[in-house]
């Protein structure tokens, strides 16, 4: 099984693409993380996208797909299954990845979105706190909420703080380009007919069963 899996800052997509890879054995492929490694490693690929990050330019989609290839090379001889979290990100993306899969014999993938509305996204994650101690972190809308106050590790001696990411305006710019970066590629996986919208509101395990739904119907 492949899977790509999209989802809005603060949808729980991290949360559910563990689930899913413990439950299905499929390997996290998460590119942000990949791109990461090949810098710090200085591979011959993460050097050119090193030089792009440094210029503050975007990395080129031939770039990010040769990464994930990269990375599917590497687990190949383990597994024929992968969860990609991150990519594709643009039609021409969508086409590489087609040309990947091809090159690795892998099936083609399945595409879920967790669809959750802004309003809920925008009280999520602006209801993050982060103890400035010990970097727990806490959210004032949950229901634990004697936790609200003061961090229960550190004894309330440090105050919860908010990140700079987590602030209105921060999160409110974050959606609108995760809005315009994803809409073109979710519709074109939609005319392609692989798309499936679940709804990602509600408990992560109310989002795990409506996802397992899905995967379970198609495998
Ligand atoms: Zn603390």
């Amino acid at each position: 099984m492949n899977l790509v899996l999209f989802g809005p800052p603060g949808a729980g997509k991290g949360t559910q693409a563990q689930r899913v890879c413990d439950q299905y054995l499929l390997t996290h492929l998460s590119t942000g993380d990949a791109i990461r490694k090949a810098i710090r490693e200085k591979t011959p690929l993460g050097r050119q996208v090193a030089e792009r990050v440094e210029h503050g330019e975007l990395i080129p989609d031939d770039m990010v797909t040769g990464i994930v290839d990269a990375f599917i090379g590497s687990h190949r001889s383990q597994t024929d299954s992968f969860l990609f979290d991150g990519y594709p990100r643009t039609l021409r993306q969508i086409e590489q990845l087609e040309g990947v899969l091809e090159k690795h014999r892998l099936t083609p993938v399945a595409v879920v979105s967790l669809e959750v509305p802004d309003a809920d996204l925008m009280d999520r994650i602006t209801g993050r706190r982060v103890c400035s101690e010990c970097r727990k972190t806490f959210n004032i809308h949950s229901l634990d909420t004697k936790a609200i106050e003061a961090c229960d590790v550190c004894n309330g001696n440090p105050p919860l703080i908010q990140r700079k990411d987590d602030s209105p305006e921060t999160v409110e710019e974050r959606l609108r380009v995760y809005h315009a970066q994803t809409a073109p590629v979710l519709h074109q996986y939609e005319m392609m007919g692989k798309l499936s919208a679940i709804d990602g509101t509600g408990t992560p395990d109310q989002v795990f069963e409506r996802l397992s739904a899905i995967l379970s119907e198609q495998y």
